[in-house]
Formats: C-alpha cells, structure tokens, sequence
C-alpha cells in the first residue's frame, strides 16, 4: 500500500512563512514515494495549493462544518474546501473534540458530508492516558470507529483514512511504540473488516499520529498495518517533514 503523510499545520503558519516553507520543501520530496498533503490554517490553503501546482504534494483542511452553507458563523463548509482545490480534509482531531466539543455523532456527519463532496476525511481517533492505563484503548476506539463510520456503506469506506493518534502521544515528545501502535491500528483493521468485509477494507489506509518525527518514522511505518503518518510538530519545520516523508 503506498504511504501517505499528512501534516498537520495546526493554527501555525501565515501565508508568508507557508511559501518560503515550500520552497525549502518542495525540491526535496520530488521523488518521494509516499503521498503528501499538507493541511495548513484555512487562511493559507489558497496560496499554498498555487505553490503546489505542479508537484506530487496535495492540500487538505483541519476541519469543516458538514452543511453545504447557511447560518453558521465562522464556519467553512465543504463546498468551499473543494473550490479552493482540497483533496483531504481532518476530521475529529482529539483537540477539536476537546476545544469545541465535538461528538461523534457531530464528526460522522462531518464525514458523510466530506464523502459527499469527494473530499477524502481523515479520521483521527485515540484513547487518553488515563483510559490506557485502566487498558480500555480498544473498546474506546472501538467506540469512535463506529459512531464516527455510523452509516457509511462499504463503498464509501474504500475512500476514507483513518488516523490512530493516542491523545498522551500529541505535542508531548513520547510517541507510541511501533508494537503499541501496531496493537491498535491491527485492532482498527480487523474490526474495518468486520463491519465491511476484507475487500473493502484491505486497503484502508491507517495513519499514526504522536509525536512522529524524523528519528522514529522509519520505524513506526515498517509495521504492517501502519500505512503513514499524521504529523503535528514536526511537520513546522520544512526539512524535518520532508525527513520523514523521504523515510518510507
Ligand atoms: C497531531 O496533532 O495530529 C499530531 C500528531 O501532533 P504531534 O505530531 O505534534 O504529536
């Protein structure tokens, strides 16, 4: 399966710092064999899908509202994601469930909608320390997996990504290991497989994101069931990204 790394800009980069990035970027990962997308603030993705034209790396959103438009003050909707060119966009990161409370019931129709507009949704689930330590991560994630899938048919699973990102592993330095990561995604792959069937399944691509960086990636992505990386901190800085992007 080919890789896919995704980074995930959080609420960091203007437009300015966004394009010298990619100059420094782009050169290095023209021969890259893993897919690349870079999902920045919204204010950037215009000026940032230009500076792409012509390369192998795709833009993506944080976040979306799942209606088309309407009464939703300083909301973006997937209709405008698509006009600026996205192909990705991030749904349900841990911090947008904590910040802005979303649910999972509020993610899944982010999801339907993204499919919706052919947008491809990353969804990003993962346990707490605390639910780790009392050795619920599986039935939790178990629980995100299918209230967040909710009624997506099998045909609709074959375009989507999931992100397995442990909430203790984000911006804090201590990834997961590549066995306690491998445990989980093989978790999330089998259950893939029970809801929808192997076909539609089996090529589902399962990223980790945790604190990834360019002395663990390598790694990580060897284990079988993990099929690349949602990448925060790392992902700032140009040269690093483009590290683990050339790592697969
Ligand atoms: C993230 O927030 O999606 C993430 C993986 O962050 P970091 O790489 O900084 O842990």
């Amino acid at each position: 399966m080919r890789p896919l790394i995704v980074a995930n800009w959080k609420m960091n980069n203007g437009i300015k710092e966004s394009l010298s990035y990619m100059e420094v970027f782009k050169p290095i990962v023209k021969d890259c064999n893993a897919d690349i997308a870079i999902c920045p603030p919204f204010s950037g993705i215009s000026e940032l899908k230009k500076s792409m034209k012509g390369t192998n790396i795709k833009i993506g959103a944080q976040n979306m509202h799942h209606e088309d438009n309407g009464a939703f003050t300083g909301e973006v909707s997937p209709q405008f994601l698509k006009e600026l060119g996205c192909e990705y966009v991030i749904i349900g990161h841990s911090e947008r469930r904590k910040h802005f409370n979303e649910t999972d019931e509020f993610i899944n129709k982010k999801l339907i909608s993204a499919l919706n507009y052919r947008l491809i949704p990353i969804l990003c689930v993962g346990e707490d320390m605390a639910q780790r330590k009392k050795h619920e991560t599986k039935r939790f994630i178990k629980k995100q997996l299918v209230a967040g899938l909710g009624k997506i048919g099998g045909a609709d699973v074959r375009n989507i990504v999931i992100a397995y990102e442990p909430i203790w592993a984000i911006g804090t330095g201590n990834n997961a290991t590549p066995d306690q990561a491998e445990d989980v995604h093989l978790h999330i792959r089998d259950l893939l497989s029970k809801i929808y069937g192997k076909s539609s399944t089996a090529n589902v691509r399962i990223l980790y994101g945790g604190s990834m960086k360019p002395e663990n990636s390598k790694e990580l992505m060897v284990m079988p069931n993990i099929n690349g990386g949602l990448v925060g901190g790392a992902s700032l800085d140009p040269k690093k990204f483009a590290e683990i992007c050339m790592n697969v």
